[in-house]
């Protein structure tokens, strides 16, 4: 439902947890973060943001200025810890948030588990986890733009609406986003740059917006946002001024 990513120079945590927080007011049933560094470190939790924040004080995440948070309201799989999101691969190299619907997820489940992929959850969005990571290891592993590529490989066979971000062990100071059917905006600062369902989630920090359009992909770095489409063409991108107060 609420979807933050951060890169720059703070503590991740702290831009994420903000920004899930200015979120909250949408409406939710679980929250998660997920942090990059040598691994990916996880904590998600069913119920409100508390919750979430409680398991992060019992076990404080290692410090990354890499990250992505996520509240959920579910539509495939009851709120619970495990289908909470993030949603990593087998290997726990990725990590993926989402908020929407992916139409085709079932088929697209059958055929990753006929060729030996493990998934725990019962939701839609693993799917994408699993996909990403069969896409990474065809390109030969993420890094120089790996991961994005293998986004838009990923989002060329998905049904629905999404607004997705990931991220990759192999690409510590990257987050990439896609849209479809679904919102997804930039924030752009000075060396750190955010990702938000909703501008909200940063106007704190930053109120240089770029709306992503539709089937378009971004591929954020602490000084660059680079936009595409599902093809790998480059797209334009034009910053507003955000001048109202959230
Ligand atoms: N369909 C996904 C799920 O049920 C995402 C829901 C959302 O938009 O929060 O986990």
């Amino acid at each position: 439902c609420g979807i933050v990513g951060y890169v720059g120079a703070r503590q991740a945590l702290d831009v994420v947890v903000e920004g899930l927080a200015r979120l909250e007011y949408r409406g939710y049933d679980s929250a998660g973060v997920a942090l990059v560094g040598d691994e990916i470190e996880i904590e998600k939790r069913a119920g409100k943001l508390r919750n979430l924040r409680d398991a992060l004080t019992e076990r404080p995440l290692p410090s990354s200025t890499t990250g992505i948070g996520h509240t959920r309201w579910a539509t495939h799989g009851p709120p619970t810890d495990r289908n909470a999101h993030p949603h990593t691969d087998c290997h726990n190299r990725i990590a993926v948030i989402h908020n929407g619907i992916i139409e085709n997820y079932s088929a697209l489940r059958c055929d990753l588990e006929d060729r030996g992929h493990k998934l725990i959850s019962e939701t839609d969005t693993e799917v994408v986890a699993h996909l990403l990571e069969d896409k990474l290891a065809a390109l030969g592993g993420a890094g120089a733009g790996g991961l994005a590529e293998a986004m838009r490989r990923v989002c060329r066979g998905l049904e629905g609406a999404f607004t997705l971000l990931a991220v990759a062990v192999d690409e510590p100071g990257a987050v990439v986003g896609a849209r479809r059917n679904s919102p997804l905006v930039v924030g752009r600062g000075d060396g750190e740059n955010f990702l938000a369902s909703d501008v909200s989630a940063f106007i704190a920090f930053t109120r240089e917006a770029v709306e992503l359009g539709q089937d378009q992909v971004v591929h954020l770095r602490a000084s660059s946002v680079e936009v595409s489409d599902f093809h790998g063409d480059p797209v334009p991108t034009n910053t507003y001024h955000v001048d109202w107060d959230a």
